[in-house]
């Protein structure tokens, strides 16, 4: 089987829907590619600054699902300038999105395998090969895969994170990261692992979180981030293929930005691809198109290396035990005059998508 698209994203993961969320804001249909067969979100929670919030709104999902959105005493840490920190279920901020998109906009089961390049009447097509032999040809391919389309090695931490949520009344969510890769696969081995040895000293009442958790959704990973310099001086993009969210920049969970920074991603791509659309009368221009999309990395390197950057130091110091010189470092250092700037970061307005004209628009709207 063969088909045509104008977009094609890979990954339905927060990254990939908030992307498709944006595209069609502009007018743009994408089709996005999942390999599992329906929504899948690891980590059962999920903190957002209000940099994702602003996000949100410029995604016009706030508007949308005010009761995602809405402050309740359960996720609620901190209002600054209206945009708080919360917690929400990464499944209810998945489907959310989701619900945005039109029917059949998400295409589960379905694995890309190879990617090629052709080229058609002087215009380069990305042609996508998925493992079930489907063949798409698409004007663009936008890497939402968590990973491999990023390029590039990934870099270890030497940190492991075990997480997972627990319900009781309410629901509590939790995490710990911790300097070894070593963690046993087994949920009950994770369990103890974490009571006896990561976190035996912790406060009884944050072992007891531990101690009653529904074990059979605790999961570890070994953190990996992509190097800041991999990111500033390497290749996010090729033509009109490019990545976002963990596929362009990978970074350790210390300032929980990976998920609000895959948000900006969406906006930013969408802004950019949008105004190409809104300046070709509705269409897509392939010359044009590998225009926006290098505008859009050129806007996204530098904020990607320095939340990098930002995370890797906060669990570096955090984690980094209490030899005097790692005291004077997160002291006398980093709390002092690091944290204020990098805490900086999530406060970030990615911006608005722009306006469309819908009546202005040539085939990318016909298809909604
Ligand atoms: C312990 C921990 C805590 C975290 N806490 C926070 C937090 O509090 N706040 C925050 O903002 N971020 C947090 N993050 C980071 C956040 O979870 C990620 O940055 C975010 O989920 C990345 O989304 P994504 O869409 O880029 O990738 P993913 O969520 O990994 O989605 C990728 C999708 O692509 C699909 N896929 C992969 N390969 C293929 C293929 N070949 N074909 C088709 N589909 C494919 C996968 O099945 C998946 O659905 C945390 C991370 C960890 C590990």
């Amino acid at each position: 089987m063969e088909m045509m698209e104008d977009v094609v994203i890979v990954g339905a993961g927060i990254a990939g829907v908030a992307t498709a969320v944006a595209l069609k804001r502009v007018g743009v249909r994408a089709l996005v590619l999942e390999r599992s067969e329906g929504l899948r979100a690891t980590g059962a929670a999920l903190t957002l600054f209000p940099n994702a919030w602003l996000a949100l709104d410029a995604l016009g999902v706030s508007q949308a699902h005010p009761h995602l959105c809405s402050y309740n005493d359960t996720g609620f840490l901190h209002v600054g300038d209206g945009h708080g920190i919360r917690t929400i279920h990464r499944k209810a901020l998945l489907e959310a999105l989701a619900e945005e998109l039109p029917v059949d906009s998400i295409q589960f089961s379905s694995k890309l395998a190879v990617i090629e390049n052709e080229e058609q009447g002087g215009a380069s097509i990305v042609v996508i090969h998925l493992e079930d032999g489907t063949t798409i040809k698409s004007k663009v391919l936008i890497g939402c895969d968590g990973g491999e389309l990023g390029g590039g090695t990934l870099a270890r931490t030497g940190r492991t994170s075990p997480f997972r949520a627990v319900c009781c009344a309410r629901e509590l969510y939790w995490f710990l990261t911790y300097n070894g890769d070593n963690m046993a696969g087994d949920p009950e081995q994770i369990q103890k692992q974490v009571l006896e040895k990561y976190a035996e000293k912790f406060p009884s009442s944050y072992l007891d979180v531990v101690r009653h958790a529904d074990i059979s959704t605790l999961t570890w990973a070994p953190l990996k981030f992509r190097q800041p310099w991999g990111i500033i001086f390497g290749k996010l993009s090729k033509g009109n293929v490019t990545v976002a969210g963990d596929a362009m920049h990978p970074m350790t969970p210390d300032l929980g930005q990976g998920g609000g920074s895959s948000l900006e991603d969406a906006v930013v791509l969408g802004r950019h691809i949008g105004n190409s659309v809104i300046n070709n009368g509705g269409l897509i221009v392939p010359g044009d198109m590998a225009k926006a999309i290098d505008d859009y990395v050129k806007e996204r390197r530098w904020r990607a290396a320095f939340l990098i950057t930002g995370s890797y130091l906060a669990g570096w110091v955090q984690l980094g035990g209490g030899k005097w010189w790692m005291k004077f470092l997160r002291d006398g250092i980093f709390y002092k005059y690091l944290l204020g700037r990098i805490s900086g970061l999530v406060h970030k307005d990615c911006g608005k998508l722009p306006a469309v004209s819908f009546g202005d628009m040539d085939h990318s709207s016909k298809k909604d």
